[in-house]
């Protein structure tokens, strides 16, 4: 594959404004006009590299945006105030009453009950399918369908959407296929599979030091001009807009994410297959026995790996919460929700991060209480890690060895 993510973010060259080797920071809202008429040009969306007001566009904000579309591979990007600050608005642009989506029924919980609950207020419907059967996909379109929705890898249950294979759907039915890359940034290059905007939450694993939430729009120059349109972009109107010092921070935390990347999905290969071997039901895409291993294989940039997300199922939400607590106690990592930080986080998806998906619904899905979500972290000696995780589970009678 020519096409190199990592490459694309190198190559880029910024410079301060004294010559600084990081680009200066935007502290303005507002910007002058040395004349009357830019204003009225630049309102009206005619005058090229000006700026007009912060919510609009910032020159920090542009040049993480223009970071992060090299890394996809898109004409242009759009940085937003958090991931859902991103996705909402995508899916208002997209959609008007009487619209309809066709979305994975795995993913974020908060992207599900935003297309669940409030979307129909503005009597736009979703339909949740199996995005792993493409029959089922293509089914559930109708004449008044816009936008095939899904994550390139699930959260949680690590399902692998075939991004190729949708895209084709979409094209054929004149869709949109958005797809939420969150937890595979790297490793997988949805534009370049052909889909037509990428999401990202920065918030995890692109900025990975859980200090800020943030999110990015990545699609044609002509989908961002719309976003960012003053008389009907939902994103300027909606106005989820991140501010320029944390666009200098996001940024400067990008460039290390190619280095990060290869030890997440190391670290976490070597965990799930530990695992995997001491009979605890291990899913990561990086393991044999995944039944999309293959296809995440035939899809990625193989030097970023699997990522860093993998899941074990200890059979109940007690002893999930126990081996949570210990592992906690031991410092192998934090109880908490989110991912992409240096430490393991992990995490009972039922209880908290899908909450939102009705029980019925876990239920069919496959997201058991037992299911621990584990955000594998950036240790130097995993095996230690391992060895230490393995006592726990002795300890808690999850393991008897
Ligand atoms: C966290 C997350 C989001 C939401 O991002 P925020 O930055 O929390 O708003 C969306 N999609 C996925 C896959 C996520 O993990």
């Amino acid at each position: 594959m020519s096409f190199k993510p990592a490459n694309n973010i190198q190559d880029l060259q910024y410079f301060g404004e004294f010559g600084g080797v990081n680009p200066s920071i935007s502290d303005s809202s507002t910007y002058t006009f040395l004349s009357a008429k830019t204003m009225f040009d630049t309102f009206e969306g005619n005058a090229e590299g000006c700026y007009l007001y912060s919510r609009h566009s910032s020159p920090s904000n542009l040049y993480l945006g223009e970071a992060l579309a090299a890394m996809e591979g898109t004409e242009t990007a759009n940085v937003s105030a958090s991931g859902m600050g991103a996705i909402t608005p995508v899916l208002m642009q997209l959609c008007g009453a009487g619209n309809h989506i066709v979305s994975s029924r795995t993913i974020y919980g908060g992207t599900y009950a935003f297309l669940k609950n409030f979307l129909p207020r503005f009597k736009i419907d979703t339909s949740f399918v199996d995005i792993t059967k493409l029959e089922v996909v293509e089914a559930a379109i109708t004449k008044n369908t816009k936008v095939l929705y899904c994550e390139s890898v699930s959260n949680p249950l690590l399902e692998v959407a075939d991004i190729s294979a949708l895209s084709k759907i979409a094209k054929k039915h004149n869709l949109k296929l958005v797809v939420d890359n969150t937890f595979s940034p790297l490793s997988i290059s949805p534009a370049i599979l052909g889909a037509d905007v990428v999401i990202h939450s920065l918030t995890k694993f692109i900025n990975g030091s859980s200090d800020t939430v943030g999110g990015v729009v990545c699609g044609t120059q002509e989908f961002i001009n719309q976003l960012r349109n003053v008389n009907d972009g939902a994103s300027m109107l909606l106005g989820s807009t991140m501010d320029s010092l944390r666009a200098a921070s996001v940024l400067k935390n990008l460039r290390t994410l190619h280095i990060r990347m290869k030890q997440h999905s190391k670290n976490a290969l070597f965990l799930a297959q530990k695992f995997e071997s001491d009979d605890l039901k291990t899913v990561y895409p990086g393991l044999k026995s995944h039944p999309f291993h293959k296809l995440f294989k035939s899809m990625m940039h193989p030097d970023y790996g699997f990522g860093g997300m993998l899941t074990i199922d200890v059979g109940s939400s007690e002893k999930a919460n126990e081996l949570m607590e210990l592992m906690q106690n031991k410092n192998l990592g934090y109880l908490a929700v989110s991912l992409g930080f240096y430490k393991t986080l992990f995490s009972s998806p039922g209880s908290s991060t899908s909450s939102e998906i009705p029980k019925e619904e876990l239920e069919k899905i496959g997201l058991t209480d037992g299911l621990i979500r584990f955000s594998i972290g950036l240790d130097d000696d995993i095996e230690r890690t391992y060895q230490m995780m393995h006592q726990c589970m002795i300890q808690l009678n999850i393991l008897c060895k």
